[in-house]
């Protein structure tokens, strides 16, 4: 299982879960003498939530071979797995443009020292042409004339290519940029919108006084028992079906994001109720008429359902309640026997 990767991390853990992973933690971070600090404390929170399958395995690969978990080792895996190298990555798109940017001022200067040096040239040559009579002196000042203005030619041709070169580095530097906004935006499994990301589209929407949107939250049914019974690889592909599902619907108006484990999260914009219930309904039935198979085999994992909660924003709305809302909803659907939508 692996938590909606998020940067910075979002923690869903109710207050009895995040308590137990407390007591669980604070013992593994005394163990490996390290201090308890939010750095130590952030990996061995993560490690015993068993939601961050990659850093639990190369904490477990560590364990295995005795290799100590030192506070420096922490350090690494809190910047690699809890940060997703993050601050590394932003930092080497930061330098990189610091030395474009560096590189270009310092070829403009060049390029300026050899015009005003040509510039210099050129006005003591017209100076001297306007006494000249005799014919070798001006062949040598046309010489003269003739050199600055090459020097003048290629610097200028030198300092084209280099610009086209730095163009060239920002345009690299600018994908980087985006990919990181990307992958920070985006859930490493299902490709939607993570959890942080999507918690900044609603605070932005609720604090939108007047807009008129919808919020549907989809939880899988009896999702353990799948994994107990196909195990957890095959529960990942049922969740990057359903999202592909989700990622179908979706554009400009209709966001969709992995919530939480096994639960994804729609807002309709310029959506009231019934509009909501409509799209929400077929992707219900068609969720659950799909005939999910086993990968590379005829073995059919049965069919699988999703539970649907549904509201709508009212002014003064925060957030916090908009989702409680949905979530009631949920219950009710869940309470109704599953495979259905309600809303509040
Ligand atoms: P309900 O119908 O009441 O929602 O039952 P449920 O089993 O779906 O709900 P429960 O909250 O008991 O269990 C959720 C399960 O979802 C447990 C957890 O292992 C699984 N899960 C959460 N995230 C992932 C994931 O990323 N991959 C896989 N394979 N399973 C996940
Ligand atoms: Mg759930
Ligand atoms: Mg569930």
């Amino acid at each position: 299982m692996s938590k909606p990767s998020s940067f910075p991390p979002v923690y869903n853990h109710e207050f009895q879960q995040a308590s137990e992973n407390l007591r669980r933690a604070l013992p593994l971070v005394n163990q490996h003498k390290t201090p308890v600090n939010p750095v130590n404390y952030a990996v061995w929170y993560e490690y015993v939530s068993g939601d961050n399958a990659d850093l639990t395995n190369a904490i477990d690969t560590r364990l295995h071979k005795n290799e100590p978990i030192t506070a420096e080792v922490t350090q690494y895996l809190y910047e690699k797995y809890v940060l997703m190298g993050m601050p590394e990555r932003m930092d080497r798109t930061n330098s990189g443009l610091k030395l474009v940017v560096d590189n270009t001022l310092s070829n403009i200067n060049k390029a300026e020292a050899t015009a005003t040096q040509c510039s210099s040239g050129l006005s003591q040559s017209q100076s001297l042409l306007e006494n000249c009579d005799d014919v070798e002196q001006l062949k040598y000042l046309v010489g003269e004339i003739l050199s600055n203005t090459q020097q003048l030619t290629q610097s200028s041709h030198e300092l084209k290519s280099e610009l086209v070169r730095s163009t060239e580095e920002i345009m690299k530097l600018r994908e980087e940029l985006e990919a990181v906004k990307h992958s920070a935006r985006t859930d490493g499994l299902t490709g939607l919108l993570n959890r942080g990301a999507f918690d900044r589209e609603l605070r932005h929407l609720c604090d939108e006084k007047d807009m008129h949107f919808s919020l549907a939250l989809f939880d899988l049914d009896h999702f353990k028992r799948l994994n107990d019974s196909f195990g957890h690889l095959v529960g990942d592909k049922v969740l990057q079906y359903f999202a592909a599902m989700l990622a179908d619907v979706s554009d400009d108006i209709h966001i969709a994001a992995r919530f939480g484990g096994e639960e994804m999260a729609m807002l309709f914009l310029h959506s009231n109720l019934e509009d909501t219930f409509v799209i929400a309904e077929s992707i219900r039935e068609k969720f659950a008429n799909s005939r999910l198979k086993k990968k590379g085999s005829d073995e059919s994992i049965g069919q699988v359902t999703v539970s649907v909660g549904i509201s709508h924003i009212q002014p003064n709305d925060t957030p916090r309640m908009l989702i409680e809302r949905a979530d009631k909803a949920l219950y009710k659907s869940k309470a109704e026997g599953r495979n259905r939508v309600n809303f509040l």
